[in-house]
């Protein structure tokens, strides 16, 4: 902190994380000007009661004095290419994201995660097993809690949930083990290139001890050769994989059948995989079979993701909001689909310019109705014989309950974001749980 003492410093954007990096700086007696480009940004109530002498900016960014900051501590919602920032940054601006500023100063042990579908599943149930086994852990990043705000306590060690926005952003990260879980097409609204938004994901692996790679997914490997500890997890391959041990799957670890699958109290293949993964980055903790047992047993999965909702005359319902990508929404109809096309699928929103394509044989083999409504519609329609466009979740609903039969799982797996309709992906999933339990057919 002492090489920032004397400068002066602007915190863009507010919200959770600028929000986090204000009461911080405040905290260390260091007084940060805050901009956002919105006139009323959320947290400016707190900032009103808490910090009222602060040096403020909300509107334009270009009208913000960026150039003039030392240096600038970003949000991970603005995009580096924003005019404004990009001109702070050419003419010398130091610009960081949060995680940068918790790097330079934190000391504990870090088990860092990205990819682009899984982060929180994984995080929450590596933070559980290493709680099971006693230690204390700070679960923090993109999943709610800013990295700043957990610097204050004595924890053993943290875990931390890394979009790619906050790896754009971090270049001092230093992690016991990191992972790039699977790359499938998203944000490509925020990135040059698909590639763009790979090398972004593989830059967690700098400064790490122990990569922990995919092998069911080789974009998920550094590029180029890597002198650092690398272990595998995946399907088949790998330290960490899925084997068959007294005519049962069981999560397999350094060749020996560790736990049987079902100790997980989750479903979904995409689970398990999950599971492996936080069993490699883990292991560097040299944790017990128990602790695993009581936290894998325990692990009731996080709400809006292939979350059962209700049964209605045989029909079951899944909430899978969070499906806001191709991957996700193909690992639900994976994890959900039987050998008949038993599922009906509601999808729609913004696909933010990902190719949709990869979803067709899927459709294809295990979809009996494609409901789809939102922005990119008509793209999803376009992938199946069997779709049907409508103008809202209620419509959406409503068809779903009159095609399907006992047997059917009617899901919610979007493939896309749901801010061209909502404020985010869980309010999308309340509406989509409200209309499923509403009494109109
Ligand atoms: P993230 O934090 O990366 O968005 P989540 O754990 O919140 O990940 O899950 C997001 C979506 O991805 C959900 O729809 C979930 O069902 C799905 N999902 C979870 N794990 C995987 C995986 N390993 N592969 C593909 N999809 C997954």
């Amino acid at each position: 902190l002492n090489e920032i003492k004397n400068k002066q410093i602007t915190v863009l954007g507010l919200g959770v994380t600028g929000l986090g990096i204000v009461r911080f700086l405040l905290s260390h007696g260091l007084t940060p000007k805050v901009v956002d480009s919105r006139a009323n940004p959320p947290g400016i109530e707190w900032l009103s009661s808490h910090a009222p002498s602060l040096n403020t900016h909300f509107g334009s960014l270009d009208a913000a004095g960026l150039n003039s900051s030392d240096m600038i501590i970003v949000s991970p919602g603005l995009s580096l290419k924003t005019p404004a920032i990009a001109s702070a940054i050419n003419s010398g601006v130091e610009v960081i994201g949060d995680v940068e500023l918790f790097a330079r100063i934190n000391t504990k042990p870090v088990v860092a995660v990205t990819g682009s579908n899984g982060k929180s599943t994984v995080v929450t149930l590596a933070y559980d097993v290493l709680k099971a086994a006693g230690f204390n852990v700070a679960l923090g990043g993109n999943i709610g809690t800013a990295v700043l705000d957990l610097l204050n306590d004595d924890f053993d060690v943290y875990v931390l949930e890394l979009s790619s926005f906050q790896l754009d952003t971090t270049t001092s990260l230093k992690s016991v083990s990191a992972t790039v879980l699977n790359v499938s097409e998203d944000h490509l609204d925020r990135y040059d290139s698909y590639q763009a938004y790979i090398d972004s994901k593989l830059s967690i692996y700098n400064g790490t001890q122990c990569l922990v790679v995919n092998e069911d997914d080789k974009q998920t490997h550094p590029s180029g050769s890597s002198a650092t500890a690398k272990i595998g997890f995946g399907t088949q391959q790998g330290k960490y994989y899925l084997g068959q041990h007294n005519s049962s799957t069981y999560f397999f670890a350094n060749n020996e059948a560790f736990l049987p699958v079902d100790t997980l109290a989750v479903v979904g293949k995409h689970n398990y995989l999950n599971t492996l993964a936080v069993m490699a980055l883990l292991s560097p903790f040299n944790i017990s079979k128990e602790a695993y047992t009581k936290a894998l047993n325990e692990f009731s999965g996080l709400a809006h993701r292939c979350q059962f909702v209700t049964q209605q005359l045989g029909v079951k319902y899944f909430n899978d909001s969070k499906a806001t990508n191709v991957g996700a929404t193909i690992a639900a109809i994976d994890s959900l689909a039987t050998e008949t096309q038993n599922l009906i699928v509601i999808a729609g929103g913004d696909a933010k310019g990902a190719d949709l394509n990869p979803l067709k044989p899927y459709l294809q083999k295990h979809v009996k109705a494609l409901i789809c409504f939102g922005k990119d519609a008509k793209k999803l329609v376009a992938l199946s014989s069997k779709s049907h466009l409508t103008n809202n979740m209620s419509e959406a609903v409503n068809l779903a309950k009159q095609l399907s039969s006992p047997g059917n799982v009617v899901l919610l797996a979007p493939a896309c974001a749901s801010i061209d309709m909502y404020n985010n992906y869980m309010q999308r999933g309340d509406d989509f749980v409200k209309c499923v339990l509403a009494d109109n057919i």
